[in-house]
Formats: C-alpha cells, structure tokens, sequence
C-alpha cells in the first residue's frame, strides 16, 4: 500500500491490517458484520485497491437526541410558486445569489451567511450532506471543520479530490440553530435550491450523506443501516446511501460501512463508464 493510501485510511480510522486470505474470508463472514475487525474490499474494475482493511476502535458514543425546535419565524416567507419558477430557470450566479439572499425559513435568522455549495458544477459525483454548521457558516463553504476532513479522507480513499468532478451540497443551506436537525418546513423551503443545483450539475450518481439527505432525496422515510446497499435513484440518477461525517466522527466504528458504501458506489460508477 502507498503512503499516501495509508495515510488516508488512517485518517478515516481504517488501518491496514495484511492477514492471510483464508483468515480475512472468515472474519468477513463472523465478525466484519459488526465491522469490528477487517474485511477485504473487493472494488475489482473500479481501479480501487483490493486490501484487507482493520477499523481501529474507539470508543463508542452515543449520538444524542437531535430534536428540531420549530419557532414562529421573523423572516418573511416567499414560499410562492414565483419563487420556485424564478429558481427552477436560474443558472448559476443567480441561483448563488438567490439562496445568499432567502429568507424563506427560519433559518435565515441566526446564520452569518448562506451556504450554497462548493466543487465542480460539471463533476459526475455529487455529495449531499444535511446542513451547514458553525465553521461552514463562518466560512461559506460546506463540510469544513473536523467533518469535512473525514469527508475530504473519505474521498481521497476512493481517489476523489474536493472540486475535481465533485460537487458537493447540502440540504438546507443555513445552519440551524445548536446545530440541530432542520425541520421539514424548512427542508421544504430549501428544497428547490438543491433540485436546481442538480438539474444543473446533472450528476452521474448521488450520495446522500445522513437520514436528512437521503430522506429528501428519496422523499420517503430513511433509517441509514437499512438503506445502506440498496438501489435507489432520484430521477434517474443511482442514489447511494451513507453516514454523514459528523455521525462518523462521533461513531467511528461505523467508518468501514462508508468506506464499503464508497467503494459501492464506485463500483456502480464503474459500471456507468
Ligand atoms: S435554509 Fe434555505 S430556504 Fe431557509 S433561509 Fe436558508 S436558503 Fe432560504
């Protein structure tokens, strides 16, 4: 394995681990279930490295309630079918504009400043996460900070890099108050900047990065490990299903399942050539 290769699975916390073939067979089968040990990624055709692969442990932290708190808004709402036909037609620089200047939710109240989204608007992959946070509001670029390291290494173990063919977004594009989860008026608020921004990139595979994500993508109900490995698309475009980085940082034994989903989706990528 490369030292460049190396260094990122560590920072994804997945270490190298070299065990004869038949002793990774069977950890795959018994104990890779959990993810706790090692398995060997198999993205044979992807031009992604067949390894065996240890997670290291860490502790494990619960991920604690995150309850949306909906409160009456100051901010007007332009909710109008005017508004949704202005951005369904607007390119680029006046869809940017238009999401720094929404006020259509609640979430306009607190932010510093909107978060539109960052890569290559002509990239093949699309990223979508939930919402901005503190450093992304501060900064206006989504997944900066600690998560966007985890999502920068994440990629880089595929052999993606952040703005080479690689757009990436989120769901709400003002951080909500704490940090917490948006609510589903203000994902609806937000949700024809995001249908834009893909009929715009027009992508060749989505990756929905945490429940919020997928669920809007998916418009149904999500529960992340069950929908993880299954097929979905959102107008034609195949939908992959992972955690979301901050999920990650907080249950780091969960990082090999989205390496696996990475490498599933390059496989599915792949198969698209
Ligand atoms: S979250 Fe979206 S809909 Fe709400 S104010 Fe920000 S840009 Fe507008």
């Amino acid at each position: 394995m490369s030292a460049r290769r190396e260094s990122v699975l560590r920072e994804m916390g997945l270490t190298p681990l070299w065990r004869q073939r038949s002793r990774a067979s069977a950890c795959a089968q018994n104990e890779l279930a959990e993810c706790s040990v090692a398995r060997e990624e198999d993205c044979a055709g992807s031009g992604i490295l067949v390894e065996t692969t240890a997670f290291t442990p860490e502790p494990r932290v619960l991920e604690p309630a995150l309850v949306a708190q909906a409160t009456p808004s100051a901010c007007p709402s332009i909710g109008t079918d005017a508004r949704v036909a202005r951005i369904a037609g607007a390119q680029w620089e006046e869809l940017e504009r238009e999401i720094r200047a929404c006020t259509a939710c609640r979430l306009c109240e607190q932010r510093r400043q909107a978060v539109p989204g960052v890569g290559d608007r002509q990239g093949p992959w699309m990223l979508v996460g939930e919402a901005p946070g503190s450093e992304e509001d501060r900064r206006g670029e989504p997944f900066v900070g600690q998560a966007g390291k985890l999502l920068d290494a994440m990629l880089a173990a595929i052999g993606l890099v952040r703005g080479e063919g690689v757009y990436i977004a989120n769901t709400v594009k003002c951080r909500p108050p704490l940090n917490r989860t948006p609510a589903a008026d203000e994902i609806a608020a937000c949700l024809p900047f995001l249908e834009r921004q893909i009929r715009l990139i027009q992508p060749r595979i989505l990756i929905a990065l945490g429940r919020p994500a997928a669920e809007t993508l998916l418009g149904m109900e999500v529960r992340i490990n069950a929908a993880r490995g299954k097929e979905f698309s959102y107008d034609q475009i195949p939908v992959v299903v992972t955690y979301h980085p901050a999920y990650l940082l907080r249950n780091p034994a969960d990082k090999c399942k989205a390496w696996e989903d990475l490498c599933r989706a390059r496989r599915l990528m792949a198969r698209r050539d």
